[in-house]
């Protein structure tokens, strides 16, 4: 059986290959929002207690390749998945989403992490804030800066100088225009998380010359990779 880490629309579309080609697979979700969707196929849910935990999973569970399609930005889980894979002699894949590239006019400055794009702030900036809720916390010491904070999951703890709004993507570039331009934005914070799925707000905000701080992404280990859902069938096939 093969495990599929998701948390990922690619993941979902991995799901969605292996069952339409009879493969026996299960998907892993991190938490919660991974059961906001009722699905076909077999899911499991929860963390597997650090690389020991997946190794011991694997192992009961007779898994006999594990397909990594977490987020670029799922480190732990990556770093985790590799090690135990490592350990075990498990093969395993990584889909790698292709990373957004500067577009032609866009005012974009790359940052190591998220107190890097929390100190490019300059003060009485308004900033739409797309990290997800986990890359919140780097932004709390900002109170001169004023923060459009969208989010899928529920934001707990809000600071003062916070507007929360909760919304799942895809947006539209019409959307994402008007979002920044209703709130008076001269900023967007996002991590460079790649994909068509998200990237509106990125081309919204080149259409409104505004400054763009990508969070780029964590080194992961090396392991094989590819960036496209059907090279990743592909190679399920072959294992
Ligand atoms: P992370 O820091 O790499 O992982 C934290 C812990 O969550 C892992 O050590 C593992 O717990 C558990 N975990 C993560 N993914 C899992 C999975 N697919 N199945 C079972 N357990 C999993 O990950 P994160 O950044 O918190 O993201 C959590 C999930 O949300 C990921 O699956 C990711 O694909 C998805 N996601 C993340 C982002 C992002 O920006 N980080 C964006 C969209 C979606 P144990 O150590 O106990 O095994």
């Amino acid at each position: 059986m093969i495990l599929v880490l998701g948390g990922t629309t690619e993941a979902g579309e991995i799901a969605l290959g292996l069952e339409a080609a009879g493969v026996d697979f299960i998907v892993s979700f991190a938490g919660a929002t991974g059961s906001d969707f009722s699905r076909s196929y077999t899911t499991r849910q929860g963390g597997f207690g650090g690389s020991d935990g997946l190794v011991e999973y694997l192992g009961k569970k007779e898994i006999t390749a594990v397909i990594d399609a977490t987020h670029p930005f799922a480190a732990q889980m990556s770093g985790q998945a590799a090690a135990a894979c490592a350990v075990t002699n498990i093969p395993i894949v990584r889909y790698e989403r292709p990373t957004w590239a500067v577009l032609d006019g866009c005012d974009w400055s790359e940052v190591s992490d998220l107190d890097a794009a929390a100190r490019a702030l300059p003060g009485k900036a308004r900033a739409f804030l797309t990290v997800g809720t986990g890359g919140l916390d780097a932004f709390r010491g900002r109170g001169d800066v004023w923060f459009l904070v969208r989010s899928i999951r529920e934001v707990l703890d809000p600071e003062p100088n916070w507007t929360v709004f909760r919304q799942r993507p895809p947006f539209s570039i019409d959307e994402e225009v008007a979002v920044m331009r209703t709130h008076g934005i001269t900023h967007l914070v996002t991590k460079n998380s790649g994909g068509a799925h998200t990237r509106a707000k990125i081309d919204a905000a080149t259409e409104l010359s505004l400054r763009v701080i990508v969070v780029g992404r964590p080194v992961l280990p090396v392991v094989e990779s590819a960036s496209t859902v059907s090279d990743i069938l592909r190679w399920a096939e072959k294992i």
